[in-house]
């Protein structure tokens, strides 16, 4: 019976990817509100506001440009044989972790080229010119980047031939870790240390939003931190650095919806 029930469930990724968002969003928060690790100098409900409607504009673009031709080409790529998994002969479980790694190995080198490249920076600098880092900063990225990062999926699709259902995986999983090393938390360094053997910490991860560059240009992975450790782009937190975060400038129009989606194409930061 449970079975069934969590099959079917599965056959809905819709569904189950939009309680994995609003659960973790929802127990993010409110963990946050019981051991923060930084003060907030702006009201935590504003943030959540504009944040909250960032999201919003993001899907229905998303939805309505990207998520139809992407789940299109994922099922396709599958049906041929296309990739990495198929090519292995992997299915069931072994084929999810498979392309859940694969695909957050790709993530990594996306991450740094948005660091590196100054067309795809236009668009990744409006998620770090938050002067805050909390679990709603997992909900700031300009729709422009959400648009191309689906364009680069297409590509990692063909390279990795997920299925539809480890894709869904992947894309939960994303999420639900960036929203976890976005937390404005504070783990005690015993816990960040175990945690750390396998994952990307809210500490860890809090340092690659600082204003100066150490850290910044660096910790740019999402699930797994093994990909830092194995590309030389770990660096550990510093607690003066973590104390000013965000980007030396624009810093004042940072929840102002204008600046915000005109960002990428203005000199102001
Ligand atoms: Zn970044």
């Amino acid at each position: 019976m449970v079975g069934e029930g969590l099959r079917q469930c599965l056959e809905q990724p819709d569904l189950w990817r939009g309680y994995v968002f609003a659960g973790g969003l929802l127990s993010l928060y409110l963990a946050e509100s019981w051991a923060p690790a930084r003060v907030w100098r702006t009201p935590r409900s504003k943030r959540l506001g504009f944040h909250l409607m960032m999201a919003v504009i993001n899907t229905l673009i998303l939805r309505l440009i990207a998520v139809g031709p992407l789940l299109f080409f994922t099922a396709m790529a599958r049906e041929r044989g296309w990739g990495l998994a198929p090519l292995l002969g992997l299915s069931g479980a072994p084929e999810i972790i498979f392309s859940l790694v694969a695909l957050d190995f790709l993530d990594y080198w996306w991450h740094r080229l948005n660091h590196s490249a100054d067309f795809f920076w236009r668009f990744h600098k409006v998620h770090h010119v938050d002067t805050h880092v909390d679990v709603t900063t997992s909900l700031r990225f300009h729709p422009g980047e959400f648009l191309i990062s689906s364009a680069m999926k297409v590509l990692w699709v063909a390279i990795v031939g997920p299925s539809l259902l480890a894709f869904a995986f992947f894309e939960a999983g994303i999420t639900l870790a960036s929203q976890f090393h976005h937390t404005n938390i504070d783990f005690p360094f015993k816990v960040e240390r175990w945690l750390r053997l396998l994952f990307v910490t809210p500490r860890y991860h809090a340092a690659h939003h600082t204003v100066t560059l150490r850290s910044r240009e660096a910790n740019f992975s999402t699930i797994f931190i093994a990909w830092d450790r194995l590309f030389g782009s770990y660096q550990e937190p510093d607690e003066r650095e973590l104390e000013n975060l965000g980007l030396p400038r624009g810093r004042e129009g940072y929840l102002s919806l204008s600046e915000t989606f005109l960002g990428p194409f203005s000199v102001r930061y």
